[in-house]
């Protein structure tokens, strides 16, 4: 099988940007699995269905059609046909996300895509359990973290960036309620993989981090 490269971590640690980067560095696919969470709990939300039903949640997460585009150098996200991307970016978003992740039928349902995704020359794969269910024999694992004050005023500066008005307060609030789900969850919590390597971010710059992870791959 090829290469696979998982960057595991909590929200805002700075995993999404560094995938990127380092993926684009090596020339490798990239998986972004949480636009896939995202996609789910955007479609269950648009189709009216109570997030806290299992059943329905699972068939929409059966049969809800998400594609990824590359569209000048960005990442589109395509779910049943429209173009998602900015709905799906939403801390309100993020919490359905988190929501209807944890329910284990609807991480059935998105493990075999996921998996799909293993291509050559390599992967990157960014998530909460790549290292630890999606990919357990992946070649490099790195669980990836930073304070909550910055996690927070760095997806601070991503939504107001991106013309979103939210509160730094409100975001700190929303993003430690989201993170202690995602741990304290049944299936796949989010947590580091036995052989992962942790990287603190906390006052490093993007550059150093993805030099750091590049070093750790095996030549
Ligand atoms: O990474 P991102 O913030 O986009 O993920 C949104 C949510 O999706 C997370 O808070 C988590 O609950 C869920 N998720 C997950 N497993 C993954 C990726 C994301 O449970 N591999």
């Amino acid at each position: 099988p090829s290469a696979v490269l998982t960057i595991d971590g909590p929200s805002g640690s700075g995993k999404g940007t560094i995938s990127r980067l380092v993926a684009e560095k090596l020339g490798w696919h990239l998986l972004d699995s949480g636009a896939l969470y995202r996609a789910v709990g955007y479609a269950a939300s648009m189709e009216g269905i109570d997030l806290s039903d299992a059943e329905a949640v699972t068939r929409c997460a059966e049969s809800t059609k998400i594609r990824f585009r590359d569209e000048n150098g960005e990442t589109r996200v395509i779910v049943n046909g429209h173009d998602a991307s900015d709905d799906i970016r939403t801390e309100t978003c993020g919490a359905a996300a988190s929501a209807i992740a944890a329910i284990p039928n609807v991480r059935t349902a998105l493990l075999e895509k996921q998996r799909s995704f293993r291509k050559a020359p390599g992967l990157v794969a960014d998530g909460r359990d790549m290292g630890t269910v999606i990919f357990p024999d992946a070649g490099l694992k790195v669980f990836l973290t930073a304070s909550a004050d910055e996690r927070a005023r760095r997806r601070y500066k991503q939504l107001k960036d991106k013309g979103l008005s939210v509160t730094l307060h409100a975001l700190l609030r929303e993003i430690q309620a989201r993170d202690t789900r995602d741990a304290e969850r049944a299936v796949a919590p989010l947590k580091p993989a036995n052989d992962a390597v942790l990287i603190d971010s906390t006052g490093l710059g993007i550059e150093l981090v993805v030099a750091k992870v590049l070093a750790l791959l095996p030549a």
